[in-house]
């Protein structure tokens, strides 16, 4: 259900669009997920450092990549061994990067998030909702450090989202997730095969997951939004040229950005911009 509310302020004409929904998810239950997906993002922080190193991610444990370090348990704790820790190895004393507490409360938040706002009441299609969000992050940190956009997680992105599209409630529906993933990545494969310098194949298969997973028109939203964030944080990088700044800046983590905002916030702003019309 829908409400339209105009406020008027001055010659400012404001519309806020109000949807009013009934969490299936409660807050307790979205706060113990939300907690859970701290845990997760620890676990995400090792997949993304060792995975492109062809490491183990489940042997030898945690240690610090400089003294060796193996992590205690209470070392271990998302975000707040950070923390309690000011932020370095509690042996050898080196700095550690504050990548990982913020992929742990990202994927954390992400977590609780995507349980509070959930409307279908299905928990399976809570779980696929889940695995897409943290898969992004991996993606987004993978390309960050290495310019690659591994099959192994993109492709699997992309079934899970066909797949959960024909066998699982809520939005999109199975055939308009076959109809996006073929509509978009078929055209940026089109794209990267005019234009192969301006963008890779992993991010054309990258897109193709996104399609299946937030159909149309959310992920034109969810493109948008990446080229819109590439140019702004691209080209100010690029004025702002400084010795140690990368020349190139992949386009995958602006890719996870637009996904994340279209897949909370998808609904509502296509909504808005449909009825500025
Ligand atoms: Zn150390």
């Amino acid at each position: 259900m829908m409400r339209n509310l105009r406020l008027c302020f001055g010659p400012l004409q404001i519309k806020l669009i109000l949807i009013e929904r009934t969490n299936s998810v409660g807050l307790e239950l979205s706060l113990f997920i939300g907690a859970f997906g701290l845990i997760i993002g620890s676990f995400l922080n090792v997949v993304i450092y060792r995975m492109p190193r062809g490491e183990s991610v489940a042997y030898p444990g945690s240690h610090c990549p400089t003294c060796g370090h193996m992590l205690r348990a209470w070392e271990l704790i998302p975000v707040l061994s950070y923390l309690i820790l000011g932020g370095r190895c509690a042996k050898c004393r080196e700095k550690i990067s504050i990548r990982y507490p913020l992929f742990e409360l990202t994927n954390g938040l992400l977590y609780f998030f995507a349980a509070w706002q959930d409307t279908t009441g299905s928990f399976l299609q809570l779980g696929v909702n889940l695995v897409f969000l943290s898969v992004l992050l991996v993606l987004a940190g993978i390309d960050w450090d290495t310019y690659r956009l591994p099959d192994i997680f993109t492709l699997p992105l992309l079934g899970i989202g066909l797949v959960a599209g024909f066998l699982l409630p809520g939005d999109p529906s199975g055939w308009v997730s076959l109809g996006s993933a073929l509509g978009v990545g078929g055209f940026f494969w089109l794209i990267a095969l005019v234009y192969p310098k301006g963008m890779g194949l992993g991010d054309v298969k990258l897109i193709a997951a996104l399609g299946a997973f937030l159909g149309f028109p959310k992920v034109l939203l969810a493109l948008f939004i990446a080229s819109l964030a590439g140019s702004i944080i691209g080209g100010s990088m690029l004025l702002l040229k400084q010795k140690g700044f990368r020349e190139q800046i992949p386009f995958g983590p602006y890719l996870v950005l637009g996904a994340w905002i279209a897949f909370f916030w998808g609904d509502a702003l296509v909504t808005y911009y449909l009825s500025t019309f």
